[in-house]
């Protein structure tokens, strides 16, 4: 049977470094985690990588260092933060969360995984690491790489995502009383390091002794996964309009449905039919014989890119100049930045007279 002591002592060797963490040596000591920072990072991390965190978590501890001062935050300034890291839905309940924690706990967050799961966009999976990273509540935590180590430490067979319910509830027996947020670290850190998806390093695994997979040899196969359908594709239309002084036109995307709250180019409905141009005024709209791709969590998605230099009274039915000087790309998120790529480009061509005239004006 797999110890927690064993992985422990594994983790107080080996505990990856990252800023959001106190390390097992430092805890010992006394020091305790900040759970703002603890919940801040379990939310960037939802679906993305640690490397690509590091960034984002630094820019946002050092311009909102506390829950208080995000909760104080410009909406538009968070979401422009946010850009780049995807999920938009997320950086909204960021917000309300930040807001919730500071009117209904005075800016405290709560130390238990049920009133933590009823805090905006926070659900089990968070929850429960906050409870146990921030303040050693033996809360289970289970995410893809806890579901894969558990699946194959028992040799679980049935496919995910059936096989949930078993793998959490195996995960819940293991979880100690004795320092389960550095357990569930040390869960994590086993996931993401030795017990990877293709290549589990049971040589130096700290439970290589009682692992049932590495017996078995079908370690490399787990967990089993029922296939996935195709993801659709839906098609749209972007425009990028450049006025005479070199202010772009934007719009605000409306604050429900994907990338909700963003800056963005003006276009079309996304569907899997063609749907209307809905260009937002008239103009010399000349198409770029490139698209614009970029791949949802759902759907894939394809944008003809349409770009025209607009004259400094344009009027457009729709969005906002916005003053070349105040235009950061950073600030879009990553669609709208691969739309605005391709249109520079265009516009690159068309300053030297290359573009050609698709007279879809
Ligand atoms: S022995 Fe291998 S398969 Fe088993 S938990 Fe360790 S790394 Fe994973």
């Amino acid at each position: 049977m797999p110890q927690s002591k064993d992985i422990l002592a594994w983790y107080d060797r080996h505990a990856r470094d990252m800023p959001w963490r106190v390390s097992p040596a430092d805890r010992r000591a006394g020091k305790r985690p900040d759970p703002y920072a603890v919940w801040l990072s379990e939310v960037m991390l939802q679906q993305t990588t640690v490397a690509a965190v590091r960034g984002y978590f630094h820019r946002f501890t050092l311009r909102w260092p506390t829950v208080s001062d995000l909760a104080a935050a410009e909406d538009t300034q968070v979401m422009a933060e946010w850009a780049g890291l995807g999920y938009y839905a997320r950086a909204r309940n960021l917000l309300k969360c930040a807001r919730t924690v500071v009117a209904d706990y005075g800016g405290r967050f709560p130390d238990s995984a049920d009133k933590l799961a009823d805090l905006p966009g926070i659900g089990p999976y968070t929850a429960a690491a906050i409870a146990a990273i921030a303040f050693d509540r033996p809360a289970t935590v289970v995410d893809g790489n806890v579901e894969r180590v558990m699946a194959r430490l028992f040799d679980v067979v049935t496919p995910l995502p059936t096989a949930k319910r078993e793998l959490t509830q195996l995960a819940e027996a293991l979880t100690p009383q004795d320092r389960p947020g550095d357990y569930a670290q040390a869960v994590m850190d086993l996931g993401a390091t030795i017990c990877t998806p293709r290549n589990p390093a049971c040589g130096i695994c700290p439970w290589r002794a009682p692992c049932q997979a590495r017996a078995a040899g079908t370690a490399p196969d787990l967990p089993r996964k029922l296939p996935k359908k195709a993801k659709p594709v839906r098609v749209g239309y972007a425009y990028v309009g450049r006025r005479a002084d070199g202010a772009w036109l934007l719009e605000r995307r409306p604050d429900s449905g994907l990338l909700g709250g963003m800056l963005g180019w003006p276009g079309s409905e996304w569907s899997e039919v063609q749907p209307d141009r809905n260009q937002p005024l008239p103009a010399d709209w000349q198409m770029l014989g490139e698209e614009a791709r970029h791949t949802f969590t759902h759907f894939h998605l394809r944008l003809k890119v349409l770009i025209a230099e607009l004259p400094i009274d344009a009027k457009p039915d729709r969005g906002h100049f916005v003053p070349r000087h105040e235009f950061r790309p950073a600030d879009l998120p990553t669609a709208m930045r691969k739309v605005f790529d391709l249109a520079r480009s265009g516009f690159a061509a068309e300053d030297a007279g290359t573009v050609e005239d698709t007279g879809h004006g």
